[in-house]
């Protein structure tokens, strides 16, 4: 079974190996509600809050983030959850364009490195840019994983790892739910 950024509290004791895990998660997800992406200003909006760059974002506590992101989208980017697999809306998605973070509206993906893992959730070989992310040590439920943090505004984002593609090898596992798609010629 293929490693992946499915975060589940799991028994392990029992497991020969920490590859091979079965999970078990029953959510309910409602629609998300996109924000809109705004070039100019690089500001988003969702019907709650708006979210403009100048704000230092990672200052911002938790309520904070609650307004501003829909309680699937908390869940996730602030509090480290995982969608289930093959339930995000770009885990087959292949329109050509730029992947922003959907707390913040960084750019964070370009569509010309997604792949198809199989994983369930949408995967890149690589980011936008070097700074576009940050990089932590998690060895939450007795995985040791990096995750995947959005370098502005700290929003979980997912996990990383090394058997991806050329030609990076990197393998960035990130839940739909962080994502916002958008149209971009220059990309
Ligand atoms: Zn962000």
């Amino acid at each position: 079974m293929r490693e992946s950024g499915y975060d589940v509290k799991m028994n392990l004791i029992s497991m020969k190996s920490q590859r091979l895990f079965i999970s078990a998660v029953v959510i309910m997800w409602a629609a998300a509600d996109w924000p809109a992406f705004s070039e100019e200003g690089l500001t988003i909006s969702n019907t709650k809050k708006q979210v403009s760059r100048q704000d230092d974002l990672k200052q911002k506590d938790n309520s904070y983030w609650k307004k501003v992101l829909t309680p699937e989208q908390y869940k996730v980017c602030r509090q480290g959850g995982t969608e289930p697999p093959f339930s995000g809306t770009y885990v087959h998605f292949k329109e050509p364009g730029v992947y922003r973070c959907v707390a913040c509206g960084a750019r964070l993906f370009s569509s010309k490195t997604k792949f198809d893992s199989g994983t369930g959730w949408p995967s890149f070989y690589d980011v936008i840019s070097s700074d576009a992310v940050e990089l932590k040590s998690d060895y939450s439920f007795g995985m040791s994983r990096t995750e995947v943090i959005c370098a502005r505004c700290g929003a979980h984002l997912g996990h990383v790892f090394n058997d991806g593609p050329a030609p990076t090898g990197k393998r960035y596992c990130i839940n739909s739910v962080c994502l916002k798609h958008e149209k971009d010629s220059a990309e």
